[in-house]
């Protein structure tokens, strides 16, 4: 457990400390990358707590993702202590669905819209239906919450900002964090506007920035500083690197033919950087070489799913270990929904869950086959899904466990220490960091993302946000390299069924070309361009 008392805020920095301790009242953090934006909501929750007299039951903590409220639980946990575990801390929906039940003990998520309850995108407008029409129960919510806290706000959308205005007087202790320019979610209906409204719509709010990068080297934080320059949302946008370290390495950029040269080059580089994966099992026996980067400081991001295969393929054959994050929800497996019918409909022992769900695994094996399109492979393979959510719900029961897995539970083998390199998408590497970061697939059309038809589908202005959006999109994943980055493109790609000529993203332009360091000895135009200006 950290220290608590007067040493509560030692570790965060002046402007942090000046967050964290702020007094009561609306209270808006406008943060960038890398600036301790967790870490600050965490200490603001745990100095409330231990110095301030707040009771940590009056303090709700909300999050975007199952995870990140994961997180946050940990992290408060470290500095609190077991008292920690009387903040509610939910995901936006989660909360709505526990909310409606206290109301409605019978409500069940309905897979479709016309089906077995609500759905999973109904269950926050419904509350906020719910709460307008009962402005008691919303009075009794803003008395039993008496604290709010959001991270990640740039990302909530109306029915969610709805919710917070009933959950929070004008005047109430509503504490908001986040970036804008990190704004990655219009396409579900987030809008950066309710950022921008927080000053209006709450009163008298106070604002603190947060600008010192704990996160990433000096010309990483120039580079994303540059590149989201054109259509940044903040203000003065500002953000100083906290280390200062004149060996930082430039940004390497690489020119790749195709989109196998480019994924070679990366599986190369992996390899190099690693220490070579043939030499290095070999030093390993004898114990003498010093390895600096392991593959586990490794991700590779790119912007459509689709990329990823040419890539593992090419980390693979080089003997590089590769982990992809899946996006399913547990709940899409046939599988897993019927265990979860089945352990509702079962009486049984509440507290072991597990044993209850390899009953209802057992029961449904057991069922004759026309009934039952499940087989006991798929059965079982969803309890060993299962397994690692019923252990974390295993003290709060049943209905815990079955609303984790309605509102989102992902199936999600991404090991933070499992060694291998990670394949992540821009959108799923978001509030992450590594020590070195591959984005692949910097070209015109990919990133920014022009989808068939888009130009005739889209107004001219509804164009322009899409590709802002696009930049937002660079500017996070820039901001998740610590130290080494890698910005790589190809000249060739297949796309839509065919291999398409592709030329650099445009976002590369407003990067100082000084930052970079063309790597390999594909002579590209553009090198030879600047060397004619030169001369
Ligand atoms: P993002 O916008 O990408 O989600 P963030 O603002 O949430 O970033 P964090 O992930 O909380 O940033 O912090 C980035 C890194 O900086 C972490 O490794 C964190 O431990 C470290 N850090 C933050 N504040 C400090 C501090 N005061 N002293 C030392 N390290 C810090
Ligand atoms: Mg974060």
């Amino acid at each position: 457990m950290e220290e608590v008392g007067t040493g509560l805020l030692d570790r965060l920095d002046a402007m942090q400390r000046v967050a964290a301790s702020a007094p009561g009242g609306p209270l808006l953090i406008v943060a960038g990358p890398g600036t301790g934006k967790t870490r600050t909501l965490t200490h603001r929750i745990a100095y409330l707590c231990a110095e301030m007299h707040v009771f940590p039951e009056q303090c709700l903590a909300i999050t975007f993702t199952r995870r990140a409220a994961e997180e946050l639980r940990e992290r408060l946990k470290a500095l609190l202590g077991p008292v920690s575990g009387d903040v509610t801390v939910s995901t936006f929906h989660a909360l709505a669905l526990s909310l409606l039940r206290e109301q409605d003990k019978s409500l069940v998520i309905a897979e479709t819209p016309d089906a077995h309850g609500v759905t999973l995108d109904d269950l926050v407008p419904r509350l906020v239906k719910l709460l307008r029409a009962k402005p008691d129960l919303a009075h009794s919510l803003r008395n039993r919450w008496r604290w709010v806290f959001v991270d990640e706000y740039q990302d909530v959308d109306e029915d969610q900002y709805e919710l917070l205005r009933l959950l929070v007087p004008a005047d109430g202790n509503l504490c908001a964090i986040g970036d804008p320019d990190q704004a990655i979610y219009s396409f579900r209906g987030a809008d950066v506007q309710y950022f921008l409204r927080f000053a209006k719509d709450f009163t008298d709010a106070r604002l603190v920035r947060l600008t010192r990068n704990y996160r990433s080297s000096a010309p990483i934080i120039a580079a994303a500083v540059q590149a989201i320059a054109p259509t940044s949302l903040v203000p003065g946008r500002r953000l100083d690197p906290a280390k200062v370290d004149p060996e930082a390495p430039l940004i390497g950029r690489y020119a790749a033919g195709s989109a196998a040269e480019e994924a070679e080059f990366i599986a190369r580089t992996v390899d190099e950087l690693v220490g070579g994966v043939s030499h290095r099992s070999k030093a390993d026996t004898r114990g003498v070489q010093s390895v600096t980067v392991s593959f586990t400081d490794v991700a590779v991001l790119y912007r459509t799913d689709a990329q990823a295969a040419t890539i593992v393929d090419a980390l693979q054959r080089a003997g590089i270990p590769v982990q992809k994050r899946s996006h399913d929800r547990l709940r899409d497996r046939p599988a897993v929904s019927a265990i979860a019918a089945e352990m509702r409909l079962a009486q049984g022992d509440e507290p072991n869950l597990i044993s209850r769900m390899k009953q209802a695994a057992q029961v449904l094996a057991e069922r004759p086959a026309l009934d039952s399109t499940l087989s006991p492979e798929d059965l079982w393979a969803a309890v060993d899904l299962l397994t690692p959510l019923a252990r974390r719900c295993e003290k709060a029961g049943l209905e815990t466990f079955l609303t984790e897995l309605a509102t989102g539970a992902e199936v999600d083998a991404l090991d933070p220490r499992a060694e291998a390199v990670t394949l992540l998408t821009l959108h799923a590497a978001k509030g992450l960091e590594f020590p070195v970061v591959f984005l692949a697939g910097c070209e015109n059309g990919l990133l920014p993302l022009r989808l068939p038809g888009a130009a005739t589908r889209l107004t001219p202005d509804e164009q322009t946000a899409a590709e802002a959006e696009e930049r937002r999109l660079f500017f996070v994943g820039i901001t998740r390299a610590q130290r080494r980055l890698y910005l790589t493109h190809a000249a060739k790609r297949f796309r839509y069924g065919s291999e398409r000529e592709a030329s650099p993203t445009p976002f590369l332009d407003t990067i100082d070309a000084g930052l970079l360091e063309w790597l390999g000895d594909t002579a590209p135009v553009r090198r030879r361009d600047q060397q004619l200006r030169l001369l």
